[in-house]
Order: C-alpha cells, then structure tokens, then sequence
C-alpha cells in the first residue's frame, strides 16, 4: 500500500510505500476509493492536538470498499462500500459509552490522529465503526458527509435543543464559517424548514453568494450583524474571536455551539452578552447513532456536497488549498 505521511508535525506529508496490513480480530481492510479533507487535518498536521500517534496517516472522511475481513466481524463482507469516520474505536465500558455518550469515551481512538486514517491506498478499521454506504451517490460526494456531514448534524442538534424552545422553536441559524460542513448543515437547516444566517470572513463575497446560492436568507461578514435576532448559532471557523460575536447575535435564551475540536482563545467578554440564559457549549466528536441517523437523512435530502477532487499524492496542496480558502465547499483525495 501507500500513504502520505505525517512523520513530525509541521513537515509536509511523505507519499510512503508500505507493507500492506491484514486485518485483526474484529478489523476490516478497506481499499480507498475517496478520502475527504477536514480542518482537524491541518490541526493534526499543526501539532495542535495532543498526544497523536506518530509517524500518522491523516485523513478521517474515508469511502472505501472492503477487501478482507478479520475473525469475529459481522454484518460486513467483502466487496461492500462502507464510510469510516472520525470516531474510528471506542471502549464501550467507560461511563460515557455506557450511558450513550460514546462521543465522549474515556479510551477512544479517532482515525487520521491516534489511529491511521485514508490518506492512503487501503486502511485498517475497526468493523462496529464503518458504515454500509450502499450503491447510491459517487465515493467523492459521499467523502465530506464522514466528518462535515455526521459532526455537523451532531452540532445542529445541539444547536437545536434550545432551552424551553425546543427544536421546532429554532427558526432562524447562523452559521459562522461556511466550508465543508458549515454548506452541508445549510442545507439540512433548510430542509427542515429554518432560516439559515451565513457569516463568512469579512469581504469575502465569493462564499457569501455560495452561501446564498444554496438557500441563506442572509449572507455577511462575522463582524456583521444578522438583521433579526438568531435562535442559534453554529460556529464552525476555529477563530474564539466569534464566541462573543455569535452571543451578541443571538436571542434571549439562544444558543452558541462551538464545533471544531481546537479554537483560537476567546477574548473576554462583558456577561450582559451571556446574561438571560443564552448558552455556550461546545460539541465533540459523533456517536455512531449520529453516524446511522445522517447517513439515512442525507440523501433523502439530496444533499449537494460541493467537492473540489485532487489525486492522493497531491495531498499537500490539498491542505494549503483548505488553509487558504482557495475553494468552497470540501477537498477530496482520490488514490
Ligand atoms: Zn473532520
Ligand atoms: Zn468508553
């Protein structure tokens, strides 16, 4: 196999022959068909996350199909697509896994970080964490819903459930960073029937008439504010700067959710801006409930994953792509 790997934080990615991997007890080996690019990557690559395994192979938005099948694995074969996400092994005794907060397990491992991930021609998963994909939708589209997808709709469920509103009183959300997941939330939101406030980095306009292509009612820069008051706000840009401005943006007894697994600090802030219940929080990781919901919703939806593609090799420009914002939507690698 080949991978491009992350030997020391901070260096460039290495395309790597190495032996290929058989499957253990409970594994399956899975030839990469597409592999999506996600924020947390460049946090990995940045040295930004604790204790990674390392040398890694990055990558955690993986659609592959499955060539061999470890002892004790069922309900998967051979020649099956499956999608491996973020949550790649948890230890199903800890308090979390046990209560139904497999999110926040004790002992997990999360593919593309502690355990290798898709930047690479076949990777080794953990069978109870891959996904049947079926037939439908190409590997390339279905890539981003891995991570983008499933953490986004963990995080507008979060959003959702509103103090004393309840979900169906959450009209109108902000979403602050609109990329990969920030443009597949938009559309669910609207599916669902909500007001979707977009609010990318000021001037630019590029993602702002994206933004509004797909269906926001709004579309600005994040030192901006909404017209209305919003119910919710989903912050997806890893920038702490945005906490007090999505609190000043929200109504009373809104809700502010921090998405991303790293952000930049949060200034102080004066309380009036948190004053009459509005609410912070921040959402981790995905349950594999999360996983099975999305994955059934998504394309009943006809969800539209804006994709730019690049071969695997080409991994590092991926990344700076992504750094920069040189495109909308989600980067995805194909070996
Ligand atoms: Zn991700
Ligand atoms: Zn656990």
């Amino acid at each position: 196999m080949h991978a491009m790997v992350l030997n020391h934080a901070g260096s460039p990615l290495v395309w790597t022959e190495m032996p290929d991997r058989q499957p253990g007890l409970g594994e399956v080996r899975v030839q990469v068909l597409a592999c999506g690019v996600c924020r947390t990557d460049l946090h990995v690559l940045d040295g930004e996350l604790p204790h990674p395994k390392s040398p890694i192979i990055p990558g955690h938005e993986i659609v592959g199909r499955i060539d061999a099948v470890g002892a004790d694995v069922t309900g998967l074969s051979i020649g099956e697509r499956v999608g491996i996400p973020w949550l790649g092994h948890t230890c199903g005794t800890c308090p979390y896994c046990k209560a139904q907060r497999e999110n926040l397990c004790d002992a997990p491992s999360f593919t593309g970080y502690t355990r290798d991930g898709g930047f690479a021609t076949a990777v080794i998963a953990d069978a109870r964490f891959a996904f049947p994909l079926g037939q439908d939708g190409s590997d390339v589209s279905l890539a981003p819903l891995l991570c983008a997808g499933l953490i986004g709709w963990r995080s507008l469920k979060l959003a959702l459930d509103l103090a004393g509103g309840g979900a169906s009183g959450a009209k109108r959300l902000g979403i602050y960073g609109f990329g990969a997941a920030g443009h597949i939330v938009a559309q669910v939101a609207r599916w669902q029937g909500r007001e979707v406030f977009a609010f990318t980095r000021p001037g630019d306009t590029a993602t702002q008439d994206f933004a509004r292509r797909l269906g926001a009612v709004w579309a600005g820069g994040s030192d901006e504010m909404p017209p209305e008051p919003l119910d919710a706000a989903i912050i997806y840009a890893t920038v702490g700067d945005l906490v007090p401005m999505a609190l000043k943006a929200v109504r009373k007894g809104g809700r502010v959710v921090c998405a991303g697994i790293h952000m930049s600090d949060i200034p102080a802030f004066p309380y009036e801006i948190l004053w009459e219940e509005r609410q912070v929080l921040s959402v981790a990781n995905l349950t594999r409930q999360d996983g099975i919901e999305f994955l059934a919703l998504a394309p009943k939806i006809g969800i539209q994953v804006q994709t730019t593609r690049y071969p695997l090799v080409q991994a590092n420009q991926a990344l700076a792509d992504l750094r920069a914002g040189r495109f909308e939507g989600a980067a995805v690698l194909v070996p």
